[in-house]
């Protein structure tokens, strides 16, 4: 009888699969202190909701985000005003804190509040659809390439001088897509698509390449995941086939709040970072800008991007579950949260247990009733009564010399 042939890989060696993730190569982008790019870990950022007015309520907000392990913290600056306040704001971080890398958002005709803002913080996010902005006209239903040609000049010359202000400063600038507010012109040419998302960043892009300014971040956010993804994946590619290598900023727009808000914004900025896309990202949740930082890390923690809390690796228990699973668990996570850097393993049974741990530093494994059994990686080292379990663990890991006390 003939034999197939055998596949060079079956789909159980799982040791010729790559696992890693491998990051679109990006060049660096500078924000204060920090760097966005592929060669930089992925930067967590957030906003704070006060009034740049209010200079000492925005300076204890961008410090508690901040000391949270927000790394960007941006601000808006609706008016001249606005954008005055916050050399009140960057100066009082220096005084009382740190100099925290600092983002301002412009929206409508933002030029001037632009020009003032970028003397004062690191990065200026502009918005194409908003920078200059185009009066619809009702009767409207087509731009001719004259009126095309006229808006791109006028938008060229209200970004010179900001671009060569934030170019002259080793500064830099995000342009930032939303899906819900693209210009007029893009909408009637390319539609209410992620194709006229790209095509206005791209816009923007070669007026900012055309005076040798390159510290940019892109983003392309939309309140609906598919979209967004798309969007993205669309940016990355063209940007890819251009030669262009700017760092991409992810988000999910008005993701709302609570589980599903989190599930939203994991499931669009999760996917995206798990094809290698994505530098930086913020989870915007209609809660306390404080809720949205352990997201971020969360998600990257998940995707092993970074590496900021104890990863558990626990098993959902069955009819074999020798104790009660989740009371274990919350224990040994007490005990143990603070060894940043360690995955830990909960197992209910030796049956799968063991098999399960995905590669854990340390296993606590149901044996035989009232016994546990510790494991150091895939070795079992000492079968112990459960009520000693968790001491155990402790015990196991200090002699490992891996053990620090909590603070
Ligand atoms: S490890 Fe054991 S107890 Fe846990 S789910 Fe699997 S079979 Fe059940």
């Amino acid at each position: 009888m003939q034999t197939l042939p055998k596949p060079a890989s079956s789909s159980t060696d799982l040791s010729a699969v790559d696992t890693m993730i491998r990051r679109r190569k990006t060049r660096s982008v500078p924000v204060g202190s920090i760097f966005i790019g592929s060669d930089h870990p992925v930067v967590v950022q957030s906003m704070i909701n006060e009034d740049t007015h209010d200079i000492e309520g925005a300076t204890a907000a961008i410090r508690r985000l901040h000391e949270l392990g927000c790394e960007i913290v941006r601000v808006t600056v609706p008016s001249l005003g606005h954008a005055k306040a916050v050399a009140q704001i960057k100066q009082r971080l220096r005084d009382t804190y740190l100099d925290v890398p600092l983002v301002a958002d412009v929206h409508h005709n933002g030029m001037k509040i632009a020009l003032e803002v970028a003397k004062h913080v690191d990065k200026v996010r502009i918005n194409p659809g908003l920078y200059v902005f185009e009066k619809p006209q009702e009767s409207r239903t087509d731009y001719s390439d004259q009126e095309f040609a006229a808006i791109a000049d006028q938008i060229r010359a209200t970004l010179e001088p900001l671009v060569i202000s934030l170019r002259d400063q080793g500064k830099s600038m995000r342009i930032g897509v939303n899906h819900g507010s693209l210009a007029e012109r893009m909408l009637f040419t390319y539609g209410d698509t992620p194709e006229g998302m790209v095509e206005s960043a791209l816009e923007f892009i070669r007026i900012c390449e055309s005076l040798d300014f390159h510290n940019l971040v892109i983003s392309m956010k939309a309140s609906r995941v598919p979209v967004m993804l798309a969007a993205y994946r669309l940016m990355a590619q063209r940007m890819d086939d251009l030669g262009m290598d700017y760092p991409l900023h992810l988000g999910v727009t008005e993701a709302g709040d609570g589980e599903y808000g989190r599930i939203k914004s994991t499931a669009g900025i999760g996917t995206l970072l798990a094809a290698g896309i994505g530098d930086t990202i913020r989870v915007s949740l209609t809660e306390a800008p404080e809720k949205e930082i352990p997201v971020c890390y969360s998600i990257l923690q998940a995707l092993g991007l970074r590496k900021t809390m104890v990863e558990y690796v626990a098993c959902p228990s069955c009819g074999r579950t020798l104790f009660n699973l989740e009371e274990v668990l919350h224990e040994v996570r007490e005990a143990t949260k603070h060894l940043v850097g360690l995955d830990i393993a909960v197992m209910g049974c030796i049956v799968n247990g063991p098999g399960e741990m995905a590669d854990a530093d340390y296993g606590y494994v149901g044996k035989t009733p009232g016994f546990i059994s510790l494991y150091r990686g895939r070795d079992e080292i000492k079968k112990v009564p459960e009520a000693q379990g968790v001491a155990e663990l402790i015990n196991l890991i200090k002699a490992d010399d891996r053990w620090v006390d909590p603070e």
